[in-house]
């Protein structure tokens, strides 16, 4: 069988041709065409030189030519690179220069970051979308007849740099089989579905990330749904574009669901949507809560990870939405919660979630370092427990786990704590270097637009709500913080933000 990825593409267009396949800046794409441009895409890249396995670059934002450029290069057994649009030159000069890529794409808007960032490496051209030289890669491939390639499962498809939330980048290699099977594990699902033929689904999520990339796009594909593309989410204007193009899918991560929950009009923008999901990054219980009172819908939440290809869990598995939980593994996947000493844990208590199985990717980049231990498990670094149902719910990162006197303090534990005043925006909990208890527990913690918060009322609240070992001793009321692609509090960078001698108080 060829496992290539972009044989999904093709199997979707022999359907239906003519069906509307993309609607992207206001323009509607059939399957015919996107197929034939992936098409001309990978013939011209071919006729330039590139070779299977070489790595294409992409700094770009959602739009039509990134599905383009992306099936096309694996049609042509090329390595796709996404990459942040957001990021710096000097960001982008070390991500191009580990993965070697050889082309780079960019945008008008990430032109000039592209362009310094390539100047040291002679071996990588930049093109961006829609310029002359991009047309003329399209212009040879369609006089160019591509043999097709059998594609194994084990070639690699994908290279996404991740950083989790701290530490240096590095490049996850994800195979088209592991692509492929994350996929097919979601399209088994029945009911609900995640995804069928006749959706129109909405993708607003980045697809430079492996949720948005695979999960949106990837399944979309799959399924021969519909796909709205949009670069950017505003609420006002996503609920506009869902209303108007009779969205029924939305793949989305909490932030959306949180800034929906405070604009009106949800329900009525929502009435032809069938599902919703939630991922990447924790969906607060109170948010679940509040969205379903304003639009009659309840999100589905799922986990996974960039590792994995990326879906580990959902529960869209037991068909059931259930506040807090992240749901059951992917029939197909098998997953342990193991404590410290690789052992077992007692059912309900927390541990290390490892999972194993033909989503799992093969290690980093370049020699296949940190991937699946010799048995195929690959150790998550979250911190999960299996409820009575069989549900599982995350607790935090193992390593952002807080000693406190040699006592285990799980930070989410504490920020849902805080994120239940109702002036609370968000807030975040991190351990700081403490000469008596080896860490103190540290809160930051953002007021809501137009409300005020002091750090007196977070520590009643938490005294009344915490033992006391958990409670932060160090709470600072600060204005923002950052955040990653997917809207998961950057840890790593709060040193960058609030200083590193510590938080103050
Ligand atoms: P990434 O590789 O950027 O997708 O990040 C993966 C990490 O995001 C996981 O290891 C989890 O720590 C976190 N994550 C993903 N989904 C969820 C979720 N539904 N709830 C809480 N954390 C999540």
């Amino acid at each position: 069988m060829n496992a290539n990825i972009a044989g999904f593409l093709r199997a979707s267009t022999q359907r239906h041709p003519d069906a509307v396949c993309i609607i992207a800046g206001g323009r509607e794409y059939t399957w015919g065409e996107i197929d034939r441009a992936a098409d001309d895409f990978a013939a011209g890249l071919v006729q330039r030189g590139l070779h299977a396995g070489d790595r294409v670059a992409m700094l770009l934002g959602n739009c039509v030519e990134f599905v383009i450029a992306y099936y096309g290069a694996a049609r042509a057994g090329l390595v796709s690179v996404p990459m942040n649009p957001a990021y710096t030159s000097a960001e982008v000069a070390v991500l191009l220069a580990d993965s070697g890529s050889r082309l780079l794409l960019v945008q008008p808007e990430t032109r000039q970051v592209g362009e310094d960032s390539a100047a040291a490496l002679p071996g990588c051209e930049v093109v961006e979308i829609g310029s002359d030289e991009w047309d003329r890669i399209m212009a040879t491939g369609q006089g160019a007849v591509l043999a097709e390639v059998m594609t194994p499962p084990e070639a690699l498809a994908l290279l996404l740099f991740t950083a989790g939330t701290s530490g240096r980048p590095k490049g996850a290699m994800l195979s088209h089989g592991a692509l492929r099977s994350n996929v097919e594990m979601l399209l088994a699902l029945t009911e609900p579905p995640a995804v069928v033929d006749e959706d129109i689904v909405l993708i607003v999520l980045p697809m430079f990330h492996v949720y948005g990339l695979n999960t949106a796009l990837g399944l979309a594909v799959a399924a021969g749904a519909t796909i709205v593309i949009s670069d950017r989410f505003d609420p006002k204007d996503a609920l506009d574009l869902i209303a108007a193009r009779r969205v029924t899918t939305i793949a989305g991560a909490p932030a959306m669901y949180q800034a929906w929950c405070a604009t009106p009009g949800v329900r009525e923008a929502m009435a032809t949507v069938r599902l919703l999901s939630s991922g990447g990054a924790p969906l607060p219980s109170r948010v679940f809560e509040q969205f379903e009172q304003v639009s009659g819908l309840r999100i589905y939440e799922g986990y996974g990870m960039t590792e994995t290809g990326p879906v580990i869990s959902t529960t869209l598995v037991s068909g059931e939405p259930k506040a807090g939980s992240v749901g059951q593994p992917l029939p197909g996947l098998e997953v342990r919660i193991l404590d410290e000493d690789g052992g077992e844990v007692d059912e309900g208590d927390p541990g290390e979630l490892w999972v194993r199985g033909p989503s799992v990717f093969a290690g980093y980049w370049p020699d296949g370092a940190g991937g699946p231990d010799g048995e195929g498990w690959f150790h998550s670094g979250d911190v999960a427990y299996r409820d009575e149902g069989g549900d599982l719910h995350l607790v935090d990162r193992r390593r952002e786990v807080i000693l406190v006197n040699g006592f285990n303090v799980y930070p989410r534990e504490i920020e849902i704590v805080i994120d239940d005043l109702p002036d609370v925006a968000e807030a975040a909990v991190v351990g700081v270097p403490d000469d008596e208890t080896g860490e103190a527990v540290t809160a930051l913690v953002v007021p809501r637009r137009g409300a005020t918060v002091t750090a007196e009322q977070v520590a009643e609240h938490c005294a009344t709500r915490l033992a006391r070992f958990k409670c932060p001793t160090v709470i600072r009321v600060v204005e923002a913080l950052p955040h990653s692609a997917t809207g998961k509090i950057a840890k790593g960078r709060l040193r960058d933000v609030y200083g590193d001698s510590g938080y103050g108080s």
